[in-house]
């Protein structure tokens, strides 16, 4: 017998696979779980290949302590997944895989216990009898299937997939017959007892014609194609999506499908729509995937996804890299708004994971939204994606809402009173609506009460001791507070530098226009929902329950209020403070704002009653709120691709950072400008430009100084190719507490 090695990704800052020596008695598997010891510790690994050559000396080469046999292998198409958004995001392979994983997979003293999750069947006399002669004499798989069932006391459906592709659709019917029963009595309630679905079972809504042409553009698509779902707030993009994928769910009885939503807050208002229209599906076959489950939960739904019990998995976007053998389709709602890309460790999108996913499956991926990103827009624009378009609100007799820009300036000048920031006819509006018993809506992105508390006396202003940045002033919590790092202190009485005891609060946040609006519209119940009154788990879902049952006058709030809910009774939006972004040096910043205030704007007259939203301003002549007036993202769009097109920035350039974070400023700037020397003499290097390096706008967080450096190509693949080369040289460099790469980052 020849000895047997496996190469194993662990979850390591690198992109080697280790070589294991493998004795135990089961036989390994290419995506299969194994316990090895890794320095001094047992870690857990994954198996990427089954090997009996090693170029590890035989004293250097350590054995595998134990295979997690009852998981089923992760599948080479899943292996590959992980293994491309490792290489373009320039991370380890075992660090994409395995942080992924739920943690009773990561902890092999939980192995066993978990595993026995799975669904597992059993056979019944019924089926024992009438069985094996229902089975065509030709059908070996079906007769292999039924042959264990028999033989052993139950079968997980993993194994049996192993047995039968086909396995689920298979267990299904002989379920459904009452020839099998489900073996583990205690974990059933979350599992499938069935997995059937008929075209009966699903009554249909009537799709608009727009819905329509949608739904028969995507369930036609054969194989491979990315569809790009523009349709206007309130158009009933939710209803293409459930329409799409209820063809395909009922054509194919195996297959999964997955959708992302950009926030946790907005998944119970999917789960409750995908329940209620995929009712025939047991309740275990729709799962959620999100980082707001509880630890077993999670296990499940991920065990769910992966042995294929699942149908639906719906989730935010980690769910991207959750294992599922059949995926037949992917849905990306909301696609543009930026939270599909995560902020640390492997700094991936889940939107363009979601289309190399599709393509790599050769399924259909479906990018919804009302101001797609412009990185979507242009690959329609060049007939890369398709594009689908609902122009009108789904719901007959609603209409868009008007869009009306209040200019501050004018209001000034004619004396018309203010009251706190909020302009005369702002209140008045509200209070017409507060009168007819319809609901408002204050949108500002600013939380906390005031973003400044200073000094007029001496000039003093309450900043951050461990960032270079301003102490914002919670009045509710009386608390000052920074936003980036947390740090937290007790309001002073008086100035710390001159003992003036007027100390002010400057500008305005949630909190504070809450207070002004409970004085200026008296009579109104009003409610904030922000990160500080949600704090506590599922207190978001309840404050938003309280708005769509009716016991809220006037919402206000932050851009958690502006995403995707369906409040039926609001009928006007007051945006607040939105010119800041208006002349940010971000270059996405007008983008970011055109699609926040669209999404805010959409929440407005959903239902029938017109809709009003209340712009205040000092630029109301500004492209972008004219183009937003006019309610046209086309013109928006097009307008700001062809100034991109010249400035020669995203889409029509890759990008990457390179960020780093000091002791003290210099520090991040020297390690930075080594790296950017490091870069030069790189293949492909020549094809990349390399900008100077350049301190954060709030260059101190929590005492560490950051630092960045920007890179550009017009060729991702030399981008990529010269990022990859360089990866040795950083990792010798040193002089920093840290640093990562982000390719293709959205905040520069
Ligand atoms: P979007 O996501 O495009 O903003 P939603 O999917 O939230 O829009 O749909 C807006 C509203 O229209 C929802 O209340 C939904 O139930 C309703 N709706 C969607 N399609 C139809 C239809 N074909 N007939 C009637 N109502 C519909
Ligand atoms: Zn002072
Ligand atoms: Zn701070």
């Amino acid at each position: 017998m020849p000895e047997v090695f496996v190469r194993v990704a662990v979850d390591q800052p690198m992109s080697a696979l280790f070589d294991y020596r493998y004795t135990l008695a089961a036989p390994p598997v290419v995506g299969m779980l194994v316990q090895i010891p890794f320095g001094r510790r047992e870690v857990v690994g994954l198996i990427c290949e089954v090997t009996h050559e090693t170029d590890v000396p035989a004293d250097k080469l350590r054995a595998v302590t134990s295979l997690c046999d009852g998981l089923s292998p992760m599948s080479a198409d899943w292996i590959a997944l992980a293994t491309f958004a490792a290489e373009y995001y320039q991370r380890g392979l075992g660090e994409v895989a395995l942080p992924g994983l739920p943690q009773a997979l990561r902890d092999t003293s939980r192995w066993n216990r978990l595993l026995a999750v799975e669904p597992r069947f059993r056979l019944l006399p019924a089926g024992r009898e009438s069985l094996p002669e229902s089975l065509p004499a030709r059908a070996t798989a079906l007769r292999r299937l039924a042959a264990v069932l028999a033989a052993q006391p139950s079968l997980g459906l993993s194994n049996a997939r192993t047995l039968h592709p086909k396995a689920g659709a298979t267990l299904d019917e002989w379920f459904a017959n009452g020839w099998i029963e489900l073996a583990s009595p205690d974990d059933a309630p979350a599992l499938p007892a069935t997995f059937a679905t008929t075209a009966g079972a699903l009554p249909l809504p009537v799709a608009t014609d727009e819905q329509r042409d949608a739904v028969a553009a995507i369930s036609g698509a054969q194989g491979f194609a990315s569809f790009l779902l523009h349709g206007v707030t309130g158009s009933g993009k939710t209803e293409v999506y459930l329409h799409a994928l209820a063809a395909l769910l009922v054509e194919k009885p195996d297959a999964q499908a997955l959708v992302l939503v950009p926030e946790i807050n907005l998944t119970p208002q999917f789960e409750a729509a995908f329940r209620a229209r995929f009712s025939a599906l047991a309740k275990g076959s729709i799962v959620t995937m999100h980082s707001g489950l509880a630890e077993g939960e999670r296990a499940r739904n991920w065990l769910a996804a992966h042995t294929g019990a699942a149908r639906i998995v719906l989730g935010t976007r980690l769910a991207i890299l959750a294992s599922m053998p059949t995926l037949a389709a992917i849905v990306v709602d909301e696609e543009h708004d930026p939270a599909y890309k995560q902020q640390e460790g492997l700094r991936y999108s889940a939107r363009d994971l979601a289309i190399y996913r599709a393509k790599q499956l050769d399924i259909p991926v479906v990018l919804g939204s009302a101001t797609p990103s412009l990185e979507s827009w242009w690959q329609a624009e060049r007939g890369r994606y398709t594009r689908l378009t609902l122009t009108r609100r789904a719901v007959s007799e609603a209409a868009l809402p008007s869009v009306r820009l209040i200019d501050l300036e004018e209001e000034r000048r004619h004396g018309r009173a203010s009251v706190e920031g909020l302009s005369g006819l702002l209140i008045a509006a509200l209070k017409t609506r507060l009168e007819r018993g319809e609901q408002s809506l204050v949108f500002l992105n600013r939380r906390g009460y005031a973003p400044i508390l200073s000094c007029d006396a001496c000039g003093w202003v309450a900043g951050c001791p461990r960032c270079s940045a301003y102490a914002v002033l919670h009045k509710l919590e009386r608390a000052l507070r920074c936003h980036y790092c947390g740090w937290e202190a007790r309001i002073p009485k008086s100035c710390p530098d001159c003992g003036n005891i007027d100390i002010a609060p400057m500008g305005r946040g949630t909190q504070r226009v809450e207070e002004t609006l409970a004085a200026v519209v008296p009579g109104a119940r009003v409610l904030r929902i922000d990160a500080d009154s949600t704090r506590r788990k599922g207190r978001a879902q309840a404050l938003f329950s309280d708005v769509h049952a009716g016991e809220v006058d006037i919402l206000v709030g932050t851009q958690m209020i502006a995403k995707g809910h369906d409040f039926r009774r609001v009928t006007l939006v007051g945006v607040l403070n939105a010119d800041t972004a208006l002349f940010s040096h971000d270059f996405r910043a007008g983008e970011r704002l055109f699609a926040q205030l669209t999404q805010v704007s959409g929440r407005a007259g959903r239902a029938g009653l017109p809709g009003e939203v209340m712009i205040q301003t000092r630029y109301p002549r500004h492209a972008l709120y004219q183009a937003l007036s006019r309610q046209d993202y086309v013109g928006f769009a097009n307008a700001t691709l062809a100034e991109r097109r010249d400035a020669r920035l995203p889409p029509f350039v890759y990008q990457a950072m390179l960020r780093a974070e000091g002791r003290t400023l210099k520090a991040a700037l020297a390690f930075l400008a080594e790296a950017a020397a490091a870069f030069a003499p790189l293949p492909g290097a020549d094809r990349v430009t390399v900008y100077d390096a350049v301190p954060l706008t709030i260059v101190k967080v929590f005492n560490v100084h950051r630092a960045q450096l920007l890179l550009e190509s017009g060729s991702r693949a030399a981008l990529q190719a010269a990022l990859r080369a360089w990866q040795p040289a950083l990792r010798a460099l040193r002089g920093v507490l840290r640093w990562n790469v982000e390719v293709d980052p959205l905040d520069v």
